[in-house]
């Protein structure tokens, strides 16, 4: 089956006590606000609006699950690093996402979502480091924005600077969209391959 064929809302959680309770594989998003990462998992999943498209960018502080065909989850963690956003909210994001991190889930891995004219600013480097050992694909969204050559050249630059696995990205024109859904599709494959050895 293809997770990602059909998803749906679950649940928003504006504070820890308001997520549902671990069992099924995640796969989470996380990026600076206005990288396109509601855009992204909208393309991801073939829906239009499924993930909000804000045009007012980092005033919702919640994580949002979604289900997905097989059981498995899509959690959107609310936007880091919009300059408009006080500072309490923004004590409130650690609070909330570290809540999401250490409740015990089943968490396959994390799309930090760059946008890739300005990949792994201070605030992507700090979240990698604290994500520590969980598995991260590196999304470099709006790659419309960017010449083939300059694409290459990101690809190169980001390459020498982490070792995780990267896309380039386009919600726009669709690069790597597929590419993105199969390698999610993967995860959460071995995923329930853990769980459930024949
Ligand atoms: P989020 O805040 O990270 O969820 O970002 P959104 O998905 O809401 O997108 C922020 C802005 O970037 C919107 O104006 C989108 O139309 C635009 N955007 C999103 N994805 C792309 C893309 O792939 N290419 C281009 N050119 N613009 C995009």
């Amino acid at each position: 089956m293809k997770p990602f064929s059909h998803a749906s809302f679950v649940a928003s959680a504006g504070r820890p006590g308001d997520m549902p309770p671990p069992g099924p594989p995640e796969v989470a998003f996380a990026g600076r606000s206005n990288v396109g990462k509601s855009s992204a998992i909208n393309s991801i999943v073939g829906r239009k609006r499924l993930a909000y498209t804000s045009k007012t960018p980092g005033r919702t502080q919640t994580i949002n699950f979604y289900e997905l065909a097989d059981g498995s989850r899509l959690v959107d963690l609310p936007g880091y690093g919009y300059a408009r956003v006080p500072q309490p909210l923004r004590a409130q994001w650690g609070q909330l996402v570290g809540a999401y991190l250490r409740s015990g889930r089943a968490l396959v891995g994390v799309v930090v979502v760059m946008d890739a004219r300005h990949p792994l600013t201070p605030l992507d480097r700090q979240l990698l480091e604290w994500l520590g050992g969980v598995r991260v694909l590196l999304l470099l969204a709006k790659a419309d924005k960017l010449t083939r050559a300059e694409q290459a050249a990101t690809l190169k630059k980001v390459g020498a600077l982490a070792h995780n696995q990267m896309r380039l990205f386009s919600s726009l024109t669709r690069q790597g969209v597929e590419e993105c859904r199969r390698l999610l599709e993967d995860w959460l494959g071995q995923a329930a391959g853990i769980k459930n050895p024949r």
